[in-house]
């Protein structure tokens, strides 16, 4: 008998109204592959970004870049997995929108058993992104406890751990967000200040919280409307890190204009080249696994919908509706 997996896909790019359930076979997991049966599946803006086509991918697509489950089949030449194994990643090639997939094995980590599956699905994709833009995307000299970063988008999926992780770090994180419940939320996970953007201008907030200096580090997903504004929030030999597009792509950049707001640096990262072996995901992953499993770092899953129900929540997500993670059920 063929196995067979539920799967959301898109045959054309647009609106939520182009996910679609289908059924499709799934394989035998070939050499360096393995087959995964999801507990959970988790939801990130990137989904919406190449169900639009904005981050463009051949058609029709499985999307979807997170998950967790339990490992059903191994393929020739994987060590670090066995049949049976929880198991949790975040990948690309999207096509985890679905019951079971066959995928490269070296994007994926076992899961601690006090790692819940939907914590797991939730956390993979943020929080390993968390950990390189944190750890790893540092302005020149490095961060150190006290520090002032400006964290945009602070209440969403990866705010809220960044939140949380900057505590942990010692760091100030003043945090951005589109209401005053996201504000109080994003204070209440571990921001130090919070700043409602869509009513105060947060270059004179951060101004005024810094004394003046500005924030040595800005982590931008925002994009378009914040991105020249962020440059303004930087003190000297500041960095900023752009790394969404939720509000729309950032438009090309004069670089001069850096030289003339302080020799700043600018890092267009993405998550993908930091996970590109299967040693730097596991001691990524390791780190992250540690500031759950010790409490520093709670992944907050504030809103479930089955899977057929994927559409409404990119409504959700998109409608800037939703707080911390979302994820798809099985
Ligand atoms: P979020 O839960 O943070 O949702 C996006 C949030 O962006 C919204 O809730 C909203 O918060 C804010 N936002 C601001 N302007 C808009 C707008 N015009 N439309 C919609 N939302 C807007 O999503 P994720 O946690 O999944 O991802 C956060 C960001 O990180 C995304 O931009 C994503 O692409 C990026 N990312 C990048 C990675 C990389 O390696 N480069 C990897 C993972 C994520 P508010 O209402 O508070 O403004």
């Amino acid at each position: 008998m063929t196995l067979t997996s539920r799967t959301v896909q898109i045959a054309a790019f647009g609106g939520p109204e182009q996910l679609h359930l289908v059924e499709l076979p799934v394989g035998e997991p070939g050499p360096g592959e393995v087959r995964i049966r999801h507990h959970a599946v988790g939801l990130n803006f990137i989904d919406v970004y190449q169900r639009t086509g904005l981050y463009p991918n051949a058609l029709p697509l499985s999307l979807g870049m997170e998950g967790a489950g339990v490992i059903e089949a191994v393929g020739e030449g994987v060590a670090h997995l066995a049949v049976g194994d929880r198991a949790a990643y975040a990948s690309n090639p999207p096509g985890s929108y679905c019951e079971r997939r066959v995928m490269p094995a070296k994007c994926v980590v076992k899961l601690p058993d006090a790692i819940s599956f939907d914590e797991g699905a939730a956390m993979m994709l943020k929080g390993l992104t968390v950990q390189y833009l944190l750890r790893r995307t540092q302005p020149q000299g490095g961060l150190k406890a006290g520090d002032f970063v400006l964290f945009h988008a602070a209440a969403g999926g990866v705010g809220l751990i960044a939140c949380q992780w900057a505590r942990a770090m010692g760091l100030q994180l003043i945090g951005t967000a589109g209401s005053d419940e996201k504000c109080a939320l994003a204070s209440e996970m571990g921001a130090s200040h919070t700043i409602n953007y869509r009513t105060e201008d947060f270059v004179a907030r951060v101004k005024e919280i810094t004394g003046g200096v500005g924030v040595k580090a800005v982590y931008d997903s925002v994009g378009a409307d914040t991105f020249m504004k962020s440059l303004d929030c930087l003190q000297p030999f500041g960095l900023i890190a752009t790394y969404g597009n939720a509000s729309g792509k950032v438009p090309p950049l004069d670089i001069g204009v850096l030289a003339a707001k302080g020799s700043l640096y600018v890092s267009r990262p993405t998550l993908f080249t930091h996970i590109a072996t299967r040693e730097r995901t596991q001691e990524m992953a390791d780190d992250l696994f540690g500031m759950v499993t010790s409490g520093m770092v709670k992944i907050r899953i504030d809103q479930r919908y089955p899977l057929a129900e994927v559409a409404q929540a990119h409504r959700d997500l998109e409608a800037r509706n939703t707080t911390g993670c979302s994820i798809l059920t099985l």
